[in-house]
């Protein structure tokens, strides 16, 4: 009796689980927009055009419903702005959007039924902003259009090696969304406290279920696992698939993370204001824009053609995102992905601009530089330069043991910032991330 019992509570799960999509709402909802969005990626450039040009107009008229924009498009006719050219609309800076948050609510909506959505910022002080649940629907559906390019199927153990404090405490409490996890089969593991004897462990799960898995996790903490297993000369997991998030992929830490861990590392770009920006299709070339909501513009490009990323979301009705300065620098891309997709791609993406150091002769440094000087030194698990006074850098870093080149290090970087910086090496036990778990590979004192 006992056995068969439970015979059909595994039934009753399993049935959970498979058709689970149709009985709830919020999965309803999700579904509806995938099935769209999936047809959508493989639309043509015209009418992916289209169908952005409708939906600028609707986003327009709505921000013509909040105290802000009425007064910016006063002698305005926004219908003038075209998809390609919102020169005309001034940039939404952060400080902007920080001052004017209820002067941007659209007066037309319950500001009840909107959903608070606050970035950690590098800083600790969030950014605040509303979203609808129409936004909330469509920032999950893009997320699981982007596992369904990751190769995820129905019944795959979804790892996410995670550690927003935000998003864990959500997660993980209530049996609401402890048995929505068991029934997406999402295993959460704390990515803040991560010690060998856990990596040892989540190496040897992941091994004996590697045909199945999909690991989610922030880039950093995805090439400290992959540090792990080459230091400790472990066999490559191969597991099904890697989606990198929150951060910079740098080529060589992809490079390892893909012999290490996983057949093919599916990165991501986006932030909490608006979601998902773009991702990376298994080409692994450059990351897609989902042109289904967004228009990115970069400007103030340099010779490269690398500059300033804004952000505009075409279905932030509730609270109009409009040119918001990200805080990213990127370069888009001019060649069609080999996929066959046409939706724009981010050919670079670059950290913060908090990451660019500004030195005493006035040359300004990117912070990309570091990574590729850490890596050269085989000790370095992992480095972060601090700029402290203009004058002044401290280099942390966590190593294995003192560095046999340090002095060449130290010359690299001298080269890097000129001879009128002070450069100090400080080994350190771990590196501090930013409050949402972010790896800053520069950060400056000085902006
Ligand atoms: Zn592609």
């Amino acid at each position: 009796m006992k056995f068969k019992l439970l015979n059909w509570g595994f039934i009753f799960i399993y049935l959970m689980k498979l058709f689970r999509g149709h009985f709830n709402s919020y999965h309803i909802a999700v579904n509806s927009k995938l099935d769209k969005l999936n047809k959508s990626q493989w639309e043509d450039t015209k009418q992916l055009t289209k169908r952005r040009v409708e939906l600028l107009r609707v986003l327009l008229a709505g921000a013509k419903q909040t105290a802000y924009y009425k007064q910016l498009f006063e002698n305005t006719d926004v219908d003038a702005f075209e998809i390609c050219d919102l020169k005309g609309v001034p940039i939404l800076e952060k400080a902007l959007l920080k001052e004017n948050f209820s002067r941007l609510v659209n007066s037309s909506i319950n500001e009840e039924e909107l959903i608070v959505c606050s970035s950690g910022g590098s800083t600790g002080k969030p950014v605040k902003v509303l979203q609808s649940k129409n936004s909330k629907y469509m920032s999950a559906a893009l997320k699981r259009r982007h596992f369904i390019w990751a190769g995820f199927d129905t019944g795959d153990i979804h790892i996410k090696l995670w550690g927003a404090p935000t998003d864990t405490k959500s997660a993980l409490s209530g049996f609401k969304n402890i048995f929505r996890n068991y029934l997406g089969n999402i295993k959460w593991i704390n990515a803040f406290s991560l010690s060998d004897n856990d990596m040892k462990k989540l190496y040897m799960y992941m091994l004996k279920n590697k045909d199945s898995i999909v690991l989610e996790s922030y880039s950093n903490i995805l090439f400290s696992f992959a540090q792990y297993i080459h230091r400790n000369n472990l066999a490559p997991i191969k597991v099904k698939s890697v989606i990198s998030s929150a951060g910079t992929l740098y080529q060589y830490q992809r490079e390892l993370i893909i012999n290490t861990i996983g057949s093919n590392v599916y990165n991501r770009y986006g932030c909490r204001e608006v979601g998902d920006i773009a991702q990376q299709c298994s080409e692994g070339k450059g990351l897609h824009i989902n042109e289904e909501r967004f228009i990115i513009e970069v400007i103030n490009k340099n010779d490269e053609g690398v500059g300033d990323i804004l952000v505009t979301d075409l279905i932030s009705h509730a609270f109009p995102i409009i040119r918001y300065r990200i805080g990213d620098l990127g370069k888009l891309s001019n060649s069609v992905c080999k996929c066959g997709r046409k939706m724009t791609c981010f050919e670079f993406i670059s950290g913060r601009d908090t990451d660019v150091l500004i030195c005493p002769n006035g040359n300004r440094v990117s912070g990309n530089i570091f990574p590729h000087l850490f890596k050269d030194h085989e000790e370095i698990i992992e480095g972060q330069v601090v700029q402290q006074a203009i004058d002044m850098l401290d280099i942390n870093i966590v190593t294995t043991k003192n560095l046999k080149l340090e002095s060449e290090l130290l010359l690299q970087i001298e080269k890097a910032v000129g001879s009128d910086v002070s450069i100090r090496i400080q080994y350190v036990k771990s590196i501090e991330t930013t409050p949402t778990g972010k790896y800053k590979p520069v950060i400056s004192n000085v902006m």
